[in-house]
């Protein structure tokens, strides 16, 4: 058996960095007020078709989607910010005009072509401010991002960002630049043809060189966005001048899904190809109401774990805990007796391995040694009936056998010895 096309494993190497990832989240947003947020993988069709868009890849080609054993059309996530819109209604998370600052950390799917930074299962790491049209919240995100990248060690991205106006804004310039792409229709690519009919702005992100000699000519969002839109924008971009933030406008930053407005942006690495978007985010205002709660202004993003890790994994040191005891024994008696310690071993919160086998003392030893143990633990027939315990440093090949009760008061120093010298 193998797994699913596209969907991974995440072995017992691997997942310290997925650890590490995981208690720097903690760390920074925790810092920063944001609370950790779990909804279920599962939710129903509706959820993403309404909120994500008809006319888009994710709810066109990428969900899966199936009818469960009572006839419902569910759909596992392919994102969170839109479980995260019905778990606030939901729950009345906003009740009071209170503001909310949420992350998550979790997989999502998407049925597309497994490549690399490309997965059918993947992570996202996100965060969601909801309640605010301040675009000082827009500032405060991307700053998150920025730090979250900084503290893991990465630096070599840049941000791009823009805004997309008002969802009202954004039809109008859609009949325009629909206007206006229609007379080049046969000079698009196909994918470019079909979005014209379903979602022409999608077209502005093309990384077709055609398309974008023509769109160099078209209208440009921009002078369709109202005075309070660009005033928005303009603050952002105070505000992230003030955090020493360097970006970039690209007004031709469109996002895959529906549902954002006013400020979008996207975290860029310099490293890989143009693939390699790790963070992508911005306002949606508009999408607590179509979900039927009332207006709620929100902005956030959410970081391909997986992408991540392939720019960072080599910055990430990690330190392993080093294996204190390795408890070798011989014969029943002698495993009842060792046994009894191990509570004492754990109230120093050391780490221990006992071997199973059996096997003679000087093969255990062996074991302890390929280990990288620090002390193998020798209990025998003479330890139980001498109620001792022999302890053999490995790395000074110095052996002593002491009494169990000093052996208790001895874990203490153990301990303090390996905090010292933090091994
Ligand atoms: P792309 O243009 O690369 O398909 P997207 O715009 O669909 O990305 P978002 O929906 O904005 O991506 O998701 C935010 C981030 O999640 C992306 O920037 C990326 O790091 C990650 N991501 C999205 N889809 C995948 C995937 N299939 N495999 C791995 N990571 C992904
Ligand atoms: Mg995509």
């Amino acid at each position: 058996m193998q797994s699913i096309r596209g969907m991974h494993d995440i072995l017992p190497d691997e997942i310290e960095y997925w650890q590490h990832i995981y208690l720097t989240a903690i760390k920074i947003l925790g810092l920063a007020g944001y609370r950790e947020i779990r909804t279920p993988i599962l939710e129903q069709t509706s959820l993403f078709s309404r909120s994500i868009g008809e006319g888009t890849d994710i709810v066109n080609k990428e969900m899966y989607t199936f009818t469960d054993r009572n006839n419902r059309s569910l759909t596992l996530r392919p994102e969170n910010t839109a479980s995260i819109a019905r778990a606030i209604i939901e729950h009345k998370l906003l009740f009071n005009q209170q503001i909310q600052k949420l992350w998550y950390l979790g997989p999502m799917f998407r049925y597309e072509r497994p490549q690399k930074g490309r997965q059918r299962q993947f992570h996202q790491l996100g965060i969601e401010c909801c309640g605010s049209y301040s675009a000082l919240a827009d500032a405060e995100i991307i700053y998150l991002a920025k730090q979250f990248l900084d503290i893991l060690n990465y630096h070599d991205y840049k941000i791009e960002i823009n805004s997309l106006g008002s969802i009202k804004e954004r039809k109008e310039y859609q009949i325009v630049l629909k206007n206006y792409l229609q007379t080049y229709i046969k000079d698009l690519d196909t994918d470019s043809q079909i979005k014209l009919e379903l979602n022409p702005i999608k077209i502005l992100d093309s990384k077709n060189n055609q398309v974008q000699a023509i769109l160099s000519d078209a209208p440009k969002l921009i002078s369709y966005l109202n005075i309070n839109t660009l005033k928005h924008l303009d603050n952002v971009q105070e505000y992230l001048h003030k955090l020493d933030i360097q970006y970039s406008i690209n007004y031709n930053l469109v996002r895959g899904l529906d549902y954002y407005t006013n400020t979008v942006f996207e975290i860029k690495t310099q490293e890989l190809n143009t693939q390699y978007t790790i963070c992508g985010g911005g306002r949606y205002n508009q999408l607590i109401e179509t979900l039927g709660g009332s207006p709620t202004a929100c902005t956030g993003w959410a970081i391909g774990i997986e992408r991540l890790l392939l720019l960072i994994k080599n910055k990430i040191a990690i330190k392993s805990t080093q294996l204190v005891f390795y408890i070798a024994t011989q014969g029943h008696e002698a495993i009842k007796y060792a046994l009894t310690f191990l509570k004492y071993i754990q109230e120093q919160q050391l780490k221990f391995e006992i071997d199973f086998s059996n096997k003679s003392f000087h093969k255990q030893i062996k074991k302890a040694n390929q280990q990288n143990a620090l002390i193998c633990l020798l209990i025998g027939e003479d330890e139980v009936i001498n109620n001792c315990v022999t302890l053999k440093w490995l790395q000074e090949n110095n052996q002593i056998t002491i009494k169990n009760t000093e052996f208790i008061v001895t874990l203490q120093q153990i301990k303090n010895l390996t905090t010292q010298y933090k091994i």
